[in-house]
C-alpha cells in the first residue's frame, strides 16, 4: 500500500509545494482514464507485490483536488519505478554467520515513482473528490495500525524470551531489577496484545457495506504506547544483557582452534555453556545493529508517526460521557 507521500516542506499543503509533484497527483484526465505524476516512499514490500495501490496520506482542500487521487496499478505498469532501499540485514547476515535473523526475516521498502503513469477509469477509486480524502487516508491506518499492535506483541514476546535467557545465562534471574526489566517488557507485550484484542472486540460493522472495522481508540492507544515504548523495552532489554551485547566475539572465532578454548573457558555463564549463551548476544546484536535502524524507526514511525495517533485519538475520542460524569460531579446535572 502506497500512502505516504514524499511531502517536500511538511508546514505546507500539497498544492502549495514549490514543486508540484511532492504530493502524488493527476496531472491529465481523459475519457479513458487519468495520468498521474509525484512519488510515495517507504513503500513496504513493493517489489514483491503484483498490484500496487495509491491513496492519500492526508485530508485535502479543493485547492488540493488534483491530489485527491486513489487507484490500483499492476507492479511492471509503465512509468512506475521502485528504488529500493539496501537490505543490511540481509547483507550483514550474509556476511557474518552470527547474524541468523538477516537470512530468515526479509522486509524491504522503496522510493515508489510515478513517472507519467496512466490509471484506467477502472482502476481509479477517487479522482478530485476532495471531500473524502481524509476519509480515506484515516482507514486505511486504523487497519494497519491494528496489524502494528499484533506484530509488536510478537516481536516483544521475542523481547522478553531473550531477556529471560540471557537473565538465566547470567545468573542474575532472581535479582529485583533484572526481574523489573524483564516486567516492564511483560507489560509492553501484554498491553499491546490487551489493546488488540480489545480493538478487535470492539470492532464496528458499517452497515452500508458491511466492512468491520477495528474499534479506533484501542488500535491507537496500543499504537502509541507501541511508538513511545520501544526505546524503554529497549533499555530493558540491554540492561539485563550486558555489554557483550556489543562486544560479543564472532561464530569465526569460535571456530578458530586457537582461540576457541579461550572462549568455552571465559565466556561461559550459570550452567550455560559459552557458545549457547554468545549466540543469545549474537541475536541481541543483530537486533540492535544491522536491524537496529529498521526497527527503531518502524517501531517510531511505521503505521504513522507519534504525533498521527495523538491527532486520532483527540479526534475521535467520544467525550460526552466523561463530561456527562464531570458536571454531575461538581453538581451541574441531577442525573448520570
Ligand atoms: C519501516 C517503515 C515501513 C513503512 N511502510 C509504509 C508503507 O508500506 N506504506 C506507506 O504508505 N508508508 C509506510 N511507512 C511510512 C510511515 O507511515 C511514515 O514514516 C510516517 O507516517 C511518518 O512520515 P514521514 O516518514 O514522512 O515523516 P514526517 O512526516 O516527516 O515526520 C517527521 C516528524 O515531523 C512531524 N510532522 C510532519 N508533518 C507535520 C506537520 N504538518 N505539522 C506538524 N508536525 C509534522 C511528524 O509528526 C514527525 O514528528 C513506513 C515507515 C517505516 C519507517
Amino acid at each position: 500500500m502506497a500512502q505516504t507521500d514524499v511531502k517536500g516542506d511538511r508546514s505546507l499543503r500539497p498544492h502549495e509545494q514549490r514543486d508540484p509533484d511532492l504530493y502524488v497527483r493527476i496531472v491529465e484526465r481523459n475519457k479513458d482514464g487519468i495520468i498521474v505524476s509525484g512519488a510515495k516512499v517507504h513503500t513496504t514490500q513493493s517489489i514483491a507485490a503484483n498490484e500496487i495501490i495509491f491513496i492519500p496520506t492526508r485530508n485535502m482542500t479543493e485547492k488540493d483536488a488534483d491530489y485527491s487521487v486513489a487507484f490500483a496499478i499492476p507492479a511492471n505498469t509503465r512509468g512506475l519505478k521502485l528504488i529500493s532501499r539496501p537490505m543490511k540485514g540481509v547483507e550483514s547476515a550474509l556476511k557474518d554467520p552470527s547474524f541468523i535473523m538477516g537470512r530468515r526475516n526479509v522486509e524491504n521498502e522503496t522510493l515508489t515513482i510515478l513517472d507519467n503513469v496512466f490509471v484506467p477509469w477502472e482502476r481509479v477509486f477517487l479522482a478530485g473528490e476532495w471531500q473524502f480524502a481524509g476519509a480515506m487516508a484515516v482507514m486505511f491506518p486504523t487497519y494497519h495500525r491494528f496489524t502494528a499492535i499484533s506484530y509488536r506483541a510478537a516481536m516483544a514476546d521475542l523481547m522478553i524470551g531473550l531477556a529471560k535467557l540471557l537473565a538465566e545465562a547470567n545468573g542474575v534471574d532472581n535479582k529485583s531489577h533484572i526481574r523489573r526489566d524483564i516486567v516492564n517488557l511483560i507489560r509492553y507485550k501484554e498491553t499491546l496484545r490487551a489493546s488488540a484484542i480489545a480493538a478487535a472486540y470492539e470492532a464496528q460493522k458499517d452497515n452500508n457495506t458491511g466492512i468491520v472495522v477495528p474499534n479506533i481508540i484501542m488500535t491507537n492507544i496500543g499504537k502509541l504506547l507501541a511508538n513511545t515504548e520501544y526505546t524503554n523495552a529497549i533499555q530493558n532489554l540491554v540492561d539485563v544483557a550486558g555489554g557483550l551485547a556489543a562486544t560479543v566475539p564472532t561464530l569465526q572465532d569460535f571456530e578458530n582452534p586457537e582461540i576457541r578454548g579461550y572462549l568455552h573457558k571465559y565466556l561461559v555463564g550459570k550452567d550455560t555453556p559459552a557458545l549457547e549463551r554468545a549466540k543469545y548476544f549474537m541475536l541481541l546484536k543483530e537486533l540492535l545493529s544491522s536491524f537496529g535502524a529498521l526497527f527503531t524507526t518502524a517501531m517510531i514511525h511505521a503505521e504513522g508517526s507519534i504525533e498521527a495517533s495523538y491527532i486520532e485519538l483527540y479526534r475521535s475520542y467520544k467525550y460526552d460521557g466523561s463530561k456527562k460524569l464531570a458536571k454531575y460531579a461538581a453538581g451541574l446535572e441531577d442525573t448520570l
